[in-house]
């Protein structure tokens, strides 16, 4: 009887290609890893809520968003490519842990650094079967020293409190107004996140909407401190 070879019955089921390029063979392939290691920025993008409004929210992204780290991302999140997480995991554990350093989380801490993923509309949860950003977060956890790792605690503490449309075909106005007031935190992590410092976690910023309004919201239930950590941020809106 012939031996069962799981990879190849895999690559029956999951098509194996490179997530970018498409490239057969492999799921992420040598060219494109080139071209996504050039990249990385480390670039701090300040966030504002609206024009006047202050203190900026410092986010920290791993690097800009273009080409080929863009694929992987809509791979990622749109086409069922969760295998990809090892991959963009340790990006954004890049960007999370210049969040909690600047915004004192070092360890060892007394009280842990609370994760916030930032939630997914209830749109976008039931196109996608789920919200691919927690399994990120959890996966980022993985990646980060072990002493830092226990400094941080992952709080889903953030929920929207009506309904919000797609964001990805708004311009900047319009995604502040669909977004204006639409986050709290939810009743059982109020006690959690008062006089904490949060660090909100998203896969990329683009007008800077999303993180504004879940800082916001963050600050009004007292958390002490606010940053946020993203893969990548626009590259049109944010020079490194
Ligand atoms: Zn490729």
């Amino acid at each position: 009887m012939p031996r069962l070879d799981l990879p190849a019955l895999l690559d029956l089921v999951i098509p194996l290609d490179c997530a970018a390029c498409h490239r057969p063979g492999t799921r992420w392939c040598v060219r494109c890893d080139r071209a996504l290691r050039r990249l990385a920025t480390g670039a701090v993008v300040d966030v504002r809520a609206d024009r006047s409004s202050r203190p900026a929210l410092p986010v920290r992204s791993w690097g800009s968003y273009a080409s080929p780290l863009d694929s992987v991302v809509t791979a990622w999140k749109d086409e069922g490519r969760s295998d990809l997480s090892t991959l963009l995991g340790p990006l954004l554990a890049q960007s999370v842990h210049a969040a909690i350093v600047n915004v004192g989380c070092s360890p060892p801490k007394a009280s842990p650094c609370l994760l916030v993923p930032v939630p997914s509309s209830r749109g976008s949860v039931r196109r996608r079967g789920g919200a691919p950003l927690d399994g990120l977060v959890s996966a980022v956890l993985h990646e980060l020293p072990p002493a830092t790792a226990a400094a941080l605690r992952l709080v889903p503490a953030l929920r929207h409190v009506r309904n919000v449309v797609d964001q990805s075909r708004l311009g900047t106005e319009r995604r502040r107004e669909n977004l204006s007031g639409a986050m709290e935190v939810g009743a059982r992590w109020r006690a959690v996140v008062e006089a904490r410092r949060c660090v909100v976690v998203d896969d990329v910023v683009t007008t800077g909407a999303t993180l504004a309004e879940a800082a916001r919201a963050l600050r009004s239930a007292g958390a002490d401190a606010v940053e946020a950590a993203v893969i990548a941020a626009t590259p049109r809106r944010y020079r490194p």
